[in-house]
């Protein structure tokens, strides 16, 4: 690979000694925080996130609580656990992993979660307030592909704001989690912005859209789709895409969205896979939760850009 590597885990250490710091100056001023995740069944790649997240938030010292339901639990049940969350003071973050099995219905548990509490902005009003460019909240893999991303135009001495009015950003992959908040993160920098999903994949092709991306951002979950022939030689690669792979030895390894291989050498810059854009979601959720404790006590007024969470307070 012969593209600058965007160094994920750097940045993210960076975020964590700042919000190991913050966390330490609000608790002592006794500001109550603490982030619940729920899962329900027992997706790989889920059970994977939940154990980051847990061992992150030991780190940092966020309190941190698990409920994890069997595959069967009925929509009932997991709003029953998101309603007692809601109501319980030291929690100020709630994240319900993904996927939910198929009975419950996704966007019934998302409105069951307190806007207020709800640090991933998938509660309907928090996802508007995004798309209207006001956000409450970030969700963190689309804030943390913009971090990494500001902070390189940073380091090369590129003027953000220059680059971002004369660039076009890509997005391949349209869920609601990353590929829509990606867009409306690219629409706040007042880029221009397209967003490729699988039916252009299924029709033209992907590379049609994407080899004419300076900023191409991949959350297929489609190992290696993105090669060579989709990008242009001056684009910034984030590749979001987690996807694990059996080897022949039985052991489990994680992969991109890029084949990283071919794209590597042909491109300007590149997060990798393990160990880009992955590391700085985990705290950035983390961030958030700190976030809405502030939020939730009054003592800042809202989140109108993720790289102003704590620096407001
Ligand atoms: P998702 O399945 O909810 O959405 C995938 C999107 O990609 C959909 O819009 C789908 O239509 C589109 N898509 C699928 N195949 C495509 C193709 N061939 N061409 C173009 N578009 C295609 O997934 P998600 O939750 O958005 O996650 C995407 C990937 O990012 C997964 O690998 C996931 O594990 C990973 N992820 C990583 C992080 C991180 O922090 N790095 C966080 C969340 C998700």
């Amino acid at each position: 690979m012969s593209a600058h590597v965007i160094d994920g885990r750097a940045c993210a250490r960076a975020l964590k000694a700042s919000l190991t710091a913050d966390v330490s100056r609000l608790t002592g001023q006794g500001l109550r925080l603490g982030l619940a995740t729920i899962m329900v069944g027992d997706d790989y790649s889920s059970g994977a996130y939940e154990r980051r997240l847990r061992k992150l938030a030991e780190q940092v010292e966020v309190p941190y609580r698990h409920h994890r339901l069997s595959s069967d639990a009925t929509q009932d049940e997991v709003v029953a656990v998101i309603e007692a969350l809601n109501a319980t003071p030291g929690v100020s973050g709630i994240l319900v992993l993904r996927p939910l099995p198929a009975h419950v219905d996704e966007a019934a548990i998302f409105r069951a979660i307190d806007p207020a509490k709800d640090v991933e902005a998938v509660h309907p009003e928090n996802a508007g307030l995004l798309a209207l460019g006001i956000p409450r909240f970030v969700p963190s893999t689309a804030a943390s592909v913009f971090h990494l991303l500001d902070s390189y135009l940073d380091s090369v001495g590129e003027d953000r704001a220059d680059f971002y009015h004369r660039s076009l950003i890509v997005v391949v992959g349209r869920s609601n989690n990353v590929g829509k908040p990606a867009v409306s993160l690219g629409y706040e920098r007042q880029a221009t912005v397209q967003s490729v999903d699988e039916w252009a994949d299924r029709t033209t092709g992907i590379g049609r859209h994407t080899r004419w991306a300076d900023v191409l951002v991949v959350a297929a979950g489609k190992a290696g789709l993105v090669k060579a022939e989709h990008v242009s030689e001056n684009a910034i690669v984030l590749d979001v895409g987690i996807n694990p792979q059996v080897g022949s030895d039985g052991a489990v390894r994680l992969v991109g969205d890029v084949d990283a291989d071919s794209v590597g050498p042909r491109v300007r810059a590149l997060t990798p896979v393990p160990g880009g854009v992955g590391p700085v979601t985990d705290v950035w959720l983390l961030r958030n939760t700190v976030a809405a404790a502030e939020l939730l006590a009054g003592r800042i007024p809202s989140l109108s850009h993720p790289d102003t969470v704590l620096e407001a307070s």
